[in-house]
């Protein structure tokens, strides 16, 4: 199947990042112009209807979330919060959104205001994104200028709008919502308990609702064009499309916008140019690294969240990442644990602890001093870890090493014999445990 480009339509309409050329070229403002003549349920109504999932990784429907906020609320703000945090290994298609076609996410930022009766959304965005910033905030700055933002949206009394840019100093678990809005209100980027969520008592302890960046750049052309016509892309579980950002030992890596009916197979082999080297594949991640590795058998799956969760891993955030045949899993796993040990808040004990004792055992190995019943032990702490961690940082950890152990055991079980890495030296070397 081909590249469907509705988030990613700057690769068809040239400088769709420009307020005129995106009004002139690319219908820009007409789905918030369309939203603004009906009533606030019934935007909701269109997204719900579209099957729209949410592409931060969750994949929670993005109508349903938005029914989830009070209504009519008098009391006080309501916050949408735009999760551009985008820091999963693997994973850029946020960042091609942002950079190209920040007019279309500013848009369907609006319109997410009006439907959940918002008054202000921040942005909430990688700090090293600064040119992408510089064009979030020309967007921002257009919208103002046109009367899409500020104190009567559209001329409307009943609509008023600001929008704000927060950088984040890229802490990888500010990327998870509640953490997120810890972050924002200036504490320490930490997971809050649930409930209460976000629609109860999120920023502030105001109503919110979190929604990634490309959720929200699919939202003016669902309001524009209706869900039926966005359910003809992808599959009855996904709707629409999805920016699969493909990494790793492929000839073509990159951002590919497919429906999300497409199989690892045809997005690998054929619009990637398939395995490097002219080597084979080994398997995929098919959701950045938090989802566990799959394998050749799973090649003719949809790249759809359902299929991905039925097969024992994640669709995650889209980042696809190929390993060829020559990958040592017991290497990946480590570079894996070492991200997560660092990017560990701290907060809760079975991720704080039990990622330093993965790292420590996969260090030993890598060094070839591992010891018999190592690869046991790093099983045993990973399935004492499985369920018990505060967030979901702690469960991807032990999620990557037990698959990767499921699929590729030997690998792991040849540094049991003295193996020693004899490649890149992992990332960081930790005091030996004895
Ligand atoms: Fe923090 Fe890890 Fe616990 Fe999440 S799982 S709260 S990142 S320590």
């Amino acid at each position: 199947m081909d590249q469907v480009y509705l988030v990613c339509r700057n690769r068809v309409i040239d400088n769709i990042h420009e307020y005129n050329v995106y009004v002139d070229q690319a219908q820009g403002y007409q789905g918030l112009q369309k939203a603004l003549e009906m009533s606030r349920d019934e935007v909701t109504a269109i997204v719900k209807a579209s099957n729209l999932r949410g592409r931060g990784g969750a994949g929670f429907p993005t109508g349903v979330k938005w029914g989830f906020m009070p209504k009519n609320v008098t009391d006080g703000p309501v916050y949408l919060l735009v999760n551009c945090a985008e820091g999963e290994p693997g994973t850029f298609g946020n960042h091609e959104v942002i950079e190209r076609n920040p007019q279309q996410l500013i848009e369907g930022i609006i319109i997410a205001c009006y439907a959940i009766g918002a008054t202000a959304a921040y942005i909430y965005h990688r700090g090293e994104f600064k040119f992408a910033a510089e064009r979030m905030q020309q967007a921002v700055d257009d919208a103002y200028a046109h009367g899409w933002l500020g104190e009567k949206v559209a001329g409307r009394d009943d609509f008023r709008l600001d929008i704000y840019l927060h950088p984040e100093a890229s802490a990888y678990i500010c990327g998870e919502e509640t953490a997120q809005l810890n972050s924002l209100e200036g504490y320490l980027g930490q997971p809050r308990l649930k409930p209460p969520f976000p629609a109860q008592a999120g920023l502030w302890k105001r109503p919110t609702t979190v929604n990634n960046v490309e959720t929200l750049a699919h939202v003016p052309l669902i309001v524009l064009n209706g869900a039926d016509w966005f359910k003809q892309y992808g599959s009855e579980d996904s709707a629409g499309t999805r920016v699969y950002c493909v990494s790793g030992h492929v000839n073509r890596p990159g951002n590919y916008e497919l429906p999300m009916n497409v199989t690892a197979r045809e997005l690998i082999f054929e619009h990637c140019g398939g395995i490097w080297k002219g080597r084979s594949l080994k398997g995929f991640i098919p959701g950045g690294v938090s989802a566990p590795v799959l394998t050749e058998e799973h090649l003719d799956l949809p790249l759809d969240y359902g299929s991905m969760a039925k097969a024992g891993s994640m669709g995650g955030s889209g980042g696809v990442i190929v390993l060829d045949d020559q990958t040592d899993m017991a290497w990946l796993s480590t570079k894996m644990v070492d991200f997560y040990a660092h990017e560990s808040c701290g907060k809760c004990s079975p991720c704080r602890e039990g990622t330093y004792w993965q790292q420590n055992l996969l260090h030993r190995m890598m060094r070839g001093e591992a010891r018999e019943g190592d690869v046991e032990m790093l099983e045993l702490v990973s399935e004492q870890m499985a369920g018990k961690c505060f967030c979901p940082l702690g469960e991807s950890s032990q999620m990557v090493v037990l698959g990767a152990m499921k699929y590729f055991r030997d690998d792991f079980e040849a540094y049991g014999s003295g193996k020693a890495y004899d490649g890149v030296i992992p990332m960081r070397e930790l005091v030996t445990i004895h």
